[in-house]
């Protein structure tokens, strides 16, 4: 049995068989027959049912959202918003696919040459519990809009997202087997990317989990796009608006109780500004509301799993060991941990090399741009940096000098569907969204006339 259990109230909230083999094959079988016909509907055919997914999102939005906060302990105001971007990535996908896919021109000897982009079939996608919905959907629109069939194997934890996302796709009037949910552990998904009739595989999760899934992927000469964990920095100059920078700040770290791959997880502040800015962010932090997660009022909630919030101590006990020290929270009760602030924190602490997956951030200060530049890029990861000064001319200049992903400035690094989203280091490779993420599993075919 798969079981997701409430974090807040360790309630079983929904248990679920795993498939068995035979049903696993079955089910991939399904999913590829549904291919065949699939690909030959036009964008319009596909338009009006993803703009049907948007409304049934839309018209149920606090069915699904209490779904994952009981599911995930994720505050009801939160997952609310998660549902509404969902309806967004639907929307934007049934208007802008057709656009993004259309034939590319290109000038030659020929009589007429071309790219043709075209589905490539049954994509399997591996996902985690953190936004359970807005991952799913981030993947299955534009997957299913490009005329490919969608097959999912979600975290554990959240298998009751995964139905209720399956739910979403039939209340549409999508045909059946365009997209399956398929209860199964991390153990039987070598086998699924093995199967000749999936083509391709897409991993949001861990760096440990994206190497397992790449590799079997890689052995079968099939695609793989990875978003993987990351560790930003918010780089705070000695120019920037204060107040605002606390309020985005606050908000890059502390939004979903802190479990956000693109979290701001390294506060690098200028030395001439940090106590004045470490006070006030510490006041702001003060102010979040924690409690019940299905209190509209309540900010933070549980961590998604006690273990998950275990390891997160780990993390800080080690830093403060190393010389960190605490200037908020920092202590755990079950799956609840406070927002904590540590300031004193060094680039040799694990506060600053590994990823912390909750509301604890560590502030590191900085003297010039090189050595701010330089802290950034000594991360791992590389999924995104924020940069909050006044000064264009030097945000303009620096943003080359990052190896990430992705540059915000004055502004949290955030995922928006007519952006490319995604990685580069550890985090992982290929994008998602915008007309990158709808071009990732297609046959860029070229056609030559002569
Ligand atoms: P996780 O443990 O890697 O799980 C993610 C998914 O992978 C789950 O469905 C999980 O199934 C499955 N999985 C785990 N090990 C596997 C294996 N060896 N083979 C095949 N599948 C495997 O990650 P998580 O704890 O759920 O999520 C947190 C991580 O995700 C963080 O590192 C975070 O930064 C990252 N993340 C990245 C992004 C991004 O866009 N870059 C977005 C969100 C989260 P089970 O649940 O059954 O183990």
């Amino acid at each position: 049995m798969i079981k997701s259990v409430n974090p807040y109230n360790q309630k079983v909230e929904f248990e679920t068989q795993e498939l068995t083999i035979e049903e696993t094959i079955s089910a991939i079988d399904q999913a590829h027959n549904r291919f065949l016909s699939w690909r030959t509907t036009s964008f319009a055919e596909r338009s009006k049912l993803m703009k049907a997914a948007g409304e049934e999102l839309r018209k149920n939005k606090e069915e699904y959202a209490r779904t994952i906060t009981l599911e995930m302990g994720k505050p009801i105001s939160q997952a609310i918003a998660e549902i509404e971007k969902c309806a967004w990535v639907c929307d934007y996908y049934a208007d802008q696919a057709a656009h993004h896919l259309a034939p590319k021109m290109i000038e030659t000897d020929a009589e007429e040459s071309y790219v043709s982009y075209e589905p490539i079939g049954v994509v399997l996608a591996v996902m985690p519990w953190n936004y359970p919905f807005w991952q799913v959907f981030r993947f299955a629109a534009p997957a299913l809009m490009a005329g490919n069939i969608g097959i999912l194997k979600h975290a554990s934890n959240v298998m009751r997202s995964a139905d209720n996302i399956q739910k979403v796709f039939e209340r549409a009037g999508f045909p059946e087997y365009c997209f399956t949910h398929l209860p199964l552990s991390s153990s039987k998904i070598e086998d699924v990317i093995k199967n000749p009739k999936v083509k391709a595989v897409t991993l949001t999760g861990s760096t440990p989990a994206g190497k397992a899934v790449a590799a079997t992927a890689g052995s079968q000469i099939k695609k793989s796009v990875l978003e993987l964990g990351g560790s930003n920095a918010l780089v705070v100059f000695e120019d920037c608006n204060m107040e605002k920078t606390i309020e985005k700040a606050v908000t890059a770290r502390y939004q979903n109780t802190g479990q956000s791959c693109i979290a701001g997880k390294r506060l690098l502040v200028h030395k001439n500004i940090v106590d004045s800015f470490t006070s006030k962010f510490v006041e702001a932090v003060k102010k979040l509301e924690s409690g019940d997660p299905l209190q509209e009022d309540t900010y933070i909630g549980v961590m998604a799993r006690e273990d998950l919030a275990e390891e997160l101590e780990e993390q800080l006990n080690k830093t403060i060991d190393a010389g960190g020290k605490i200037l908020l929270g920092g202590n755990r009760n079950k799956a609840y941990f406070e927002p904590t602030v540590l300031g004193n924190v060094t680039s040799e602490m694990p506060l600053f090399k590994e990823e912390t997956f909750g509301p604890v951030i560590g502030i590191t200060t900085f003297e010039t741009e090189d050595e701010a530049v330089d802290l950034v890029n000594q991360s791992i990861f590389g999924l995104g940096v924020s940069l909050f000064t006044e000064d264009y001319d030097r945000a303009k200049r620096l943003v080359p000098r990052f190896d990430d992903g992705a540059v915000f400035v004055n502004d949290l690094v955030k995922s928006d569907p007519r952006l490319p989203f995604g990685g580069t280091k550890i985090s992982g490779y290929g994008r998602e969204l915008s007309a990158d993420g709808i071009q990732e599993f297609v046959n860029k075919k070229t056609v030559y006339f002569n």
